[in-house]
């Protein structure tokens, strides 16, 4: 067996003792004598499988009593239709511009009702975040959205936009578990788990009790409405049942790990070894304003493209794969995510800098 150091930005890498204990219990979880794959979701010992995965995710977020945890399908993309189904009472929104994601759950969102940009960085590829402090956002607004960390562009809001009061819903697909962050702040935080708790195909959604209604758009299919599944636990129809189990793994190595502050430190550690780097190195740079940084998503250039195509070529020859930058961006980017090592980080530096040498 050989592992790479993968920098995918999603699906990614997920911690290897993980994967080993899902292999070790692939044939016989748990005496049951089947996989978990194969058991039915309304079994006690699947009930169990769900119910610690969600008791150790509000352990390691801290999540009040008045919300919800959901474990749904469809990706982070469905949540761009069901957050407007469900919140737009007065069918109007505050969208804020950070990038290809939070601009897709934008345009969808004027499918349901009015969606109002009231911000964007757009003006500069996106490699800023833009100051929320003092938005002018319409006073009938149901919600304000953001996309917390943004994964193409290497960006994170460091400071929670000023929503004057209405309820704000942020996308953390790509910054999920990455720190602490204090839930209470939010109406919904959601996000896609394959970029850094498990495999695609679960979106975990975090909801506070009073958003869940009956009253929801005209039309809203049942299986769009938050009700439903808040209703029936995540179990309204079968669930992503193998993916949930192995987030469930990844809550215990969090915990192991020592919990969301531990990891923050540990990814601000292994940012900082890359971010030093750019900032010394004559061919490499960062393409994003400094303090607004993402500690996951690290994209960089070196101003040639040829030279760019070169360098992601001759690093994953040498094991470091997934470097090449998204389509709509070029250059590099390195997704570091939680179950990336600082080891990792470490090589792939000391790679750049032989690079440059010889380059
Ligand atoms: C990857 C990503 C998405 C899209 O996720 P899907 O599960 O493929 O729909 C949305 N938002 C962010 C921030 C992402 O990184």
């Amino acid at each position: 067996m050989s592992r790479v150091y993968n920098f995918s930005a999603g699906p990614a890498v997920l911690p290897e003792e993980v994967l080993q204990q899902a292999a070790d219990e692939m044939l016989d979880y748990q005496r049951s004598g089947m996989s978990v794959m194969e058991m039915s979701h309304r079994s006690k010992v699947y009930d169990s499988i769900i119910k610690t995965a969600e008791a150790d995710l509000r352990e390691l977020m801290n999540i009040p009593d008045n919300y919800k945890v959901l474990f749904l399908q469809g990706g982070a993309s469905q949540q761009f239709a069901m957050i407007p189904m469900n919140l737009m009472k007065n069918k109007k929104a505050a969208y804020i511009i950070t990038g290809q994601w939070a601009k897709k759950a934008f345009q969808e969102a004027q499918i349901y009702g009015e969606a109002v940009k009231v911000a964007s960085s757009e003006d500069e590829t996106f490699s800023y975040i833009p100051d929320c402090s003092d938005l002018d956002i319409p006073e009938d607004a149901d919600y304000v959205y953001i996309c917390e960390n943004n994964t193409i562009y290497g960006t994170k809001y460091k400071t929670l936009p000023n929503t004057k009061g209405h309820i704000l819903v942020a996308d953390v697909s790509s910054c999920f578990l990455s720190e602490p962050v204090d839930v209470s702040k939010y109406g919904i935080i959601y996000g896609g788990v394959q970029k850094n708790i498990g495999p695609a195909g679960v979106v975990i959604v975090i909801i506070r009790e009073d958003l869940i209604t009956e009253d929801t758009l005209p039309g809203t299919p049942t299986m769009l409405k938050y009700k439903t599944h808040a209703d029936a636990e995540s179990l309204y129809n079968t669930p992503p049942a193998y993916g949930i189990y192995i987030c469930g793994k990844v809550f215990q190595w969090l915990k192991k790990m020592g919990g969301l502050e531990a990891m923050k430190q540990r990814n601000e550690e292994k940012a900082k070894i890359l971010y030093d780097f750019l900032d010394g190195s004559k061919m490499f740079r960062g393409t994003v304003r400094k303090e607004d940084r993402s500690l996951m998503n690290v994209p960089f250039i070196t101003g040639d493209k040829d030279l760019d195509a070169k360098f992601v070529k001759e690093a994953e020859a040498a094991g470091f794969v997934n470097l090449k930058g998204h389509r709509t961006v070029g250059g590099m980017r390195a997704s570091i995510y939680n179950a990336m090592p600082k080891e990792g980080v470490e090589k792939l530096v000391a790679f750049m800098k032989k690079f440059e040498e010889e380059n």
